[in-house]
């Protein structure tokens, strides 16, 4: 990175790339979460519910792109090995192995519920400290907000045709 920009950077740089890194290796995670969970599907409003994971993945993988872009900027490597990315992560991978669409909401809303406090927890750090990385999180935290509200209101709809 350049020097000048780096210079901004008011927190020690490794330790903030490792963060960056572990909130990339959980992007990944949800993006292919969201993603094969679209493919096997199944139930009531199955076609919305599809059309939400879909959307969310390819957010999901624009975070992804964001921080690798960002940790680059920093001076570091983004994650190269996929092995690493549950080591690394701190929301985990729930696979879909029940295809019930109700179930896979409620496994996304907790995701996107670890991912909020994720990135809010990366908001403190960063806020004051490194405007750049801040900015990033901020659009990303705005996101994972979205989400989960989006799936909650999906499952609410859900309840009312009972
Ligand atoms: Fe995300
Ligand atoms: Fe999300
Ligand atoms: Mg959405």
């Amino acid at each position: 990175m350049g020097t000048y920009g780096l210079a901004l950077v008011k927190l020690d740089v490794k330790e903030l790339i490792d963060h960056l890194n572990k909130a990339l290796a959980d992007e990944w995670m949800a993006y292919y979460q969201y993603w094969v969970g679209a493919k096997v599907a199944k139930g009531p409003m199955k076609g919305e519910v599809i059309a939400e994971l879909l959307q969310h993945a390819t957010d999901e993988l624009r975070h992804a792109d964001m921080l690798a872009v960002r940790i680059i900027q920093l001076g570091g490597t983004p994650v190269l090995d996929p092995s690493e990315w549950k080591k690394l992560g701190t929301c985990g991978y729930s696979a879909p192995t029940d295809p019930a669409v109700r179930v896979l909401l409620d496994q996304n809303i907790s995701g996107e519920q670890c991912a909020i406090d994720v990135y809010s927890k990366l908001a403190e750090m960063t806020k004051d400290k490194d405007e750049v990385t801040y900015q990033i999180i901020l659009q990303i935290l705005t996101d994972e907000v979205e989400h989960e509200e989006d799936l909650q209101a999906l499952a609410e709809d859900m309840e009312m045709m009972k």
